[in-house]
């Protein structure tokens, strides 16, 4: 059974935002309409949050054009605005505490991966797109004849940004960073389980000198307020996290309008143990791997493959692990796992874990809610799963993993890859050959080689297949902000 606390009333942080943040102002819907968000620990409304719709999105999408067809965030010498990006991520640092709270009582993340994971790498990212400000250069191409050829790499335009529940901080800087160090102008969307990070970091952004219609802020829900973003004539570029399924419907409406698009999608990853592994680590990878962030990571390690000689005893650690993880209160500095994030969220775990076991998977550990309040869930293991089974194809995001036990190489890769998605793989081994060989084999957007979930501002991360396309982070994070475009200068 996990360690249970019981969560209590969380010590508020102050809600300073909860309306529209159109045009460097704050404002109401304009339907007046509004929408409760939810503490995920105590099932209570932590605030009322305007709702934008479409009429709300058509004067955002008003404010970027204007802020980029005319404004000076586009034209100011871009060294400036990595200045005011750093002066960004700054102000973010000085507010770290209060913007852990505010994440941990939206989200249901325990404070402690919010103040010590996820911000830390938001103002990282937004620190090292600060610095590609100056340095987004284009180049002299030697064309035939007597021309002078050169290449220019300039903003896409205004970029739609709709983004999920699961980092709402960290993504928010996954996509600002490189929009604004690109030169584009902003309309957000924050998942509606999670809004008031997104506008606390704008009321930042404008404190930091970002000017006003830059970035915009409009919560609202996915088929009123996300599809008049992607829909919108105004909007160039379309940036989406969040599942397969919004995804088809998004590159559907986008058609039209043939906008560009980048998807950053789920996964049903697999977490490699070779019999030779450091055990220790390697567990700890397991554990990580799975139940980071309430396993609602779309690079959670969901499939762990075990190589059969070790099987047994990796096993057990591995249960052993799950039923010590501390559930409970997100802001008892040793919590290790809060609440999923809503109710929605829980049933569909439930209801897979239920699947698993009529499926006939051996429930090896947890399967049950924790407490009768709050939507927490026990770290839950199941074991002799086979690929075919629906939790070793579909994915949870949820504490819930799916053990499989391997024999050798090829059958491994064979399996690993079986899957509609490739965001990311891992592989435990003291093998150096093997580990560079099952990361070239493996398709996936990213393989970790003994370590899980590391991430850095400068490392790219993406999917292969059904994962999404275009990648974030790292120097490829900023190409789908920019256009290229050739000038060709006759020298006759
Ligand atoms: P999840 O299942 O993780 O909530 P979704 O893909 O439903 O993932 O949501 C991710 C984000 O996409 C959220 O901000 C949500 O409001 C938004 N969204 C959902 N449906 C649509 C849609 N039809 N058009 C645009 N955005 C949408």
């Amino acid at each position: 059974m996990a360690t249970v606390t019981a969560p209590r009333k969380a010590a508020t942080p102050q809600i300073r935002q909860s309306q529209l943040f159109i045009g460097g102002q704050w404002t109401p819907a304009r339907s007046g309409n509004t929408f409760d968000t939810i503490n995920p620990a105590t099932e209570e409304v932590i605030a009322a949050v305007a709702e934008a719709d479409a009429a709300d999105v058509e004067l955002a999408v008003l404010a970027a054009r204007k802020a980029f067809d005319e404004g000076p965030w586009p034209r100011m010498n871009a060294r400036e605005r990595g200045r005011i990006m750093m002066r960004l991520a700054d102000l973010i640092e000085a507010e770290i505490d209060e913007l852990a709270a505010l994440e941990s009582l939206d989200n249901g993340k325990p404070v402690s991966d919010a103040r010590l994971g996820d911000i830390p790498l938001a103002i990282e990212v937004i620190r090292y797109y600060a610095g590609w400000a100056d340095k987004i250069q284009g180049a002299t191409i030697p064309i035939n004849g007597n021309y002078f050829c050169y290449t220019r790499k300039e903003p896409v335009g205004v970029a739609g940004q709709i983004i999920p529940w699961n980092f709402p901080i960290l993504m928010v800087a996954w996509k600002w960073g490189p929009a604004l160090a690109a030169g584009c102008t902003i309309v957000m969307k924050p998942a509606e389980q999670t809004p008031l990070t997104a506008l606390r970091l704008a009321r930042l952004a404008q404190e930091a000198g970002v000017p006003d219609g830059v970035i915009n802020v409009v919560p609202g829900f996915g088929p009123t307020a996300g599809a008049a973003i992607v829909k919108h004539p105004g909007i160039d570029k379309v940036a989406f996290t969040g599942s397969g399924e919004t995804a088809q419907v998004i590159m559907r409406q986008a058609a039209d309008q043939l906008k560009r698009l980048t998807f950053e999608l789920g996964g049903k990853s697999p977490n490699i143990v070779f019999a030779d592994a450091d055990m220790d680590a390697a567990a700890a990878g397991a554990h990580v791997g799975i139940y980071l962030n309430q396993g609602q990571c779309c690079c959670a390690g969901s499939r762990l493959f075990v190589e059969d000689a070790i099987h047994g005893e990796f096993v057990e650690r591995v249960v052993a692990e799950s039923k010590s993880r501390r559930v409970g209160d997100p802001f008892d500095p040793a919590t290790q796992q809060g609440p999923q994030v809503d109710k929605a969220q829980f049933d569909k775990i439930m209801g897979y874990i239920a699947v698993g076991q009529k499926e006939g998977a051996t429930l090896a550990a947890g399967g049950g809610r924790v407490g009768d309040k709050g939507f927490f869930i026990e770290p839950t293991v199941f074991t002799n799963v086979k690929d075919e089974m629906a939790i070793a194809r579909e994915e949870i995001f949820g504490p819930v993993l799916s053990v499989l036990k391997f024999s050798d190489m090829d059958e491994l890769i064979r399996r690993a890859n079986a899957t509609n998605f490739g965001l990311a793989a891992a592989v435990w081994t003291r093998d150096i050959s093997r580990a560079h060989e099952a990361a070239k084999r493996l398709r996936a957007g990213t393989v970790w080689v003994n370590c899980y979930d590391v991430f850095d501002a400068a490392a790219p991360f993406g999917g292969f297949k059904q994962s999404g396309f275009g990648r974030e982070l790292g120097e490829k994070g900023l190409e789908p902000y920019l256009e290229h475009k050739t000038v060709t200068v006759s020298l006759s």
